[in-house]
C-alpha cells in the first residue's frame, strides 16, 4: 500500500484529506508537527507528500526545500495561495505538483496517481546536476546514456550525493566503502576518489568532487568552461 503524507496544519482539512486518501486505498500519514516535517518525513519514508504552504513555525516552501534535499519524495502542493510567483517559487523548489483549495476529490485523486506513476521505479534513483544514479546497481545515467560504475565509485558518488551540501567526512565515506571505521587508510580512499574523478571528468559530468579543507568532500558544480 502506497504511502501518502498530509502536511496540513488545519485539523479539519487534514482529517477531511487523510479519510479520503484511506477511502482511495491509500495509507495516510498525518502530520501534526511542522517545524522538524522534513526530518520526520525522511524517516516516514512516504511515496508522496501533500504540503501546504501556509503552516505555523515554518513554511511549506522551506520544508519542500528540505525534503528535496534529503530526499527524492515527490512533493503535491495543496494551498490556499493562488499567485502564479507561488507556483513558480514552489516548482522551482522542486515541488511536482501545485493545486490550489479548495480542490475537487477526483482532480487531487488524479493528481496524485499520476505522479506516483511516473515515479514508480525511481525510488533507488539519486538525482545529481544531470545525471542520475540507480543505488542499487550503481548505474549512472547520464546525456542519454548509461555508465555502469564500479562498485567503489558507485558508493563514493552515492555517498556523494546523499550528502548534498554538507560535506562527506573520509570516515563516513571509508565506512560506505569498508564498512568499518575501525581502520582508516586515507591513501586507499584517495585511490578510490581519484578514480572516480577520473570517471566524472570523461563523462564530461557538470559536478565535481571538491575537498573541504579538515572537514571532508562534497560535490560542487564544476566552473563553466
Ligand atoms: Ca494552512
Amino acid at each position: 500500500m502506497k504511502k501518502i503524507a498530509v502536511v496540513e496544519d488545519e485539523v479539519y482539512v487534514r482529517q477531511e484529506l487523510c479519510s479520503m486518501l484511506e477511502k482511495a486505498g491509500y495509507e495516510a500519514l498525518e502530520m501534526t508537527a511542522f517545524e522538524d516535517a522534513a526530518a520526520q518525513l525522511a524517516v516516514l519514508e512516504p511515496d508522496l507528500v501533500i504540503l501546504d504552504l501556509n503552516l505555523p513555525e515554518i513554511s511549506g516552501f522551506q520544508i519542500c526545500r528540505d525534503l528535496k534535499q534529503k530526499t527524492s519524495v515527490p512533493v503535491l502542493v495543496l494551498t490556499s495561495r493562488d499567485q502564479m510567483q507561488d507556483e513558480i517559487h514552489a516548482l522551482k523548489l522542486g515541488a511536482d505538483e501545485y493545486l490550489t483549495k479548495p480542490c475537487r476529490k477526483e482532480r487531487l485523486l488524479a493528481r496524485i496517481s499520476n505522479i506516483l506513476k511516473r515515479y514508480e521505479g525511481r525510488t533507488n534513483l539519486l538525482e545529481g546536476e544531470g545525471f542520475l544514479l540507480d543505488r542499487s546497481t550503481y548505474t549512472l545515467y547520464i546525456h542519454n546514456s548509461s555508465v555502469v560504475l564500479p562498485k567503489n565509485q558507485g558508493k563514493l558518488l552515492e555517498m556523494l550525493l546523499t550528502g548534498g551540501e554538507e560535506p562527506v567526512t573520509a570516515q563516513q565515506l571509508c565506512e560506505a566503502l569498508w564498512g568499518t571505521t575501525e581502520f582508516i587508510d586515507e591513501n586507499a580512499l584517495q585511490v578510490n576518489l581519484t578514480r572516480l574523478k577520473k570517471t566524472m571528468a570523461n563523462l564530461k559530468m557538470e559536478q565535481k568532487i571538491v575537498a573541504v579543507r579538515g572537514i571532508g568532500y562534497r560535490l560542487e558544480r564544476s566552473a563553466e568552461p
